[in-house]
């Protein structure tokens, strides 16, 4: 730390996203990607916007606000684009919470929020996960704080019913419930929808996942316009050009691709349905998961030394070393092959211990 640090940030504790490594090539199933390339027409759209580099990208994405009305059946009003989902929400702790309306989140889900609520001096607290490592939806029944749910749940998959997300919407008038939907596509009920019905409802979504397009950086939230006013007015204050023209230019791409987007959405739960099959079969513990990942503990071996085995083997999945989930590892879901390979990997590890 140099002696310039800012007071304001030197307690920061940063986000630690999970490891990219370069050293050798891994079956890597620690970071939540896609098996699949983007779209070939989202790839083509790349390619032929980045002619056009030397300018400036629209502010205003217009071209893909277009697109995605017309997906969600919303207004052009209603929507914000920004680089990476993980930036709509910060713009939304800046925007909507204060002493006055501290945050509320889950104390296991995505590690970001903590981290978001320090940078912007935003006083927050957790709600412990059920014993089942669901969410405690009555506790967040009129809590009368700035709500952020990522439905499904990261790391444990587990998506709540839209019926549970609308009561907990209803009940805090007072405050914006942001939801966090980066995994909806691939089962969860996406509360899109609530967003004529309640204005204190924002829903954030992320080309990250499901159309695997976590390198272009490109995410969005939804809400009714004045919400997305709010937003706006936090992004012109900070970096108007924040989605670049080659991203959206994708994005549109991928908009238009609706059949190439729905069959890799298939083939990721398929394959996560074999995964967690098969890791039962092994005597494993595996969360109802509803999101492009599944979150695995075994009797036989520690958490921790699952991960570091498998990592000497060159399989990747990430570990949390937190209280109540350090026995369990979160595994993304890769191709049939990829998961083969995890699959008799585990296997070998399994008889080695045994
Ligand atoms: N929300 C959740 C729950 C996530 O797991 C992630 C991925 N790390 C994000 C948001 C942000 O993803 P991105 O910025 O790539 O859209």
């Amino acid at each position: 730390m140099s002696r310039y640090f800012s007071d304001k940030y030197k307690k920061l504790v940063p986000y630690v996203p999970g490891e990219q490594p370069k050293d050798r090539r891994y079956i890597k199933l620690n970071t939540n990607e896609s098996p699949f390339p983007p779209s070939p027409l989202a790839q083509e759209m790349a390619r032929r916007a980045a002619d056009g580099l030397n300018l400036y990208s629209d502010p205003r994405c217009r071209d893909l606000v277009k697109a995605a009305a017309e997906h969600f059946g919303i207004d052009k009003d209603e929507i914000l684009f920004t680089n990476g989902s993980d930036e709509i929400l910060n713009f939304a702790f800046m925007a909507f919470c204060d002493a006055d309306h501290p945050a509320v989140f889950p104390d296991i889900t995505y590690g970001f929020y903590p981290v978001f609520a320090d940078i912007n001096s935003v006083p927050y607290e957790t709600v412990p996960l059920n014993d089942d490592f669901t969410i405690d939806v009555e506790a967040f029944i009129g809590v009368d704080r700035t709500v952020f749910i990522a439905n499904p749940n990261a790391p444990t998959g587990l998506a709540l019913p839209l019926a549970d997300i609308e009561r907990i919407v209803a009940s805090n008038p007072g405050n914006v419930v942001v939801i966090d939907e980066a995994y909806v596509d691939f089962g969860g009920e996406s509360a899109v929808e609530l967003i004529h019905k309640y204005d204190n409802l924002l829903v954030t979504q992320t080309f990250s996942k499901s159309r695997s397009m976590a390198g272009a950086r490109l995410g969005f939230g939804i809400g009714c316009k004045e919400l997305i006013s709010d937003l706006n007015a936090v992004k012109y204050s900070i970096n108007p050009y924040n989605v670049n023209s080659v991203t959206a230019a994708a994005g549109i791409g991928s908009f238009k691709d609706d059949e190439y987007f729905k069959s890799c959405c298939k083939a990721v739960s398929d394959t996560r349905e074999w995964t967690a099959d098969s890791l039962r079969a092994l005597g494993f513990t595996v969360l109802d998961s509803k999101a492009n990942f599944v979150f695995a503990s075994s009797p036989e071996i520690g958490g921790k030394e699952l991960y570091s085995r498998l990592r000497e083997r060159g399989v990747l999945v990430r570990h949390f070393d937190a209280p109540r989930i350090r026995e369990y590892n979160r595994i993304t879901i890769g191709s049939p092959e990829q998961m083969r390979a995890l699959i008799g990997t585990i296997k070998t590890i399994l008889e080695d211990i045994r």
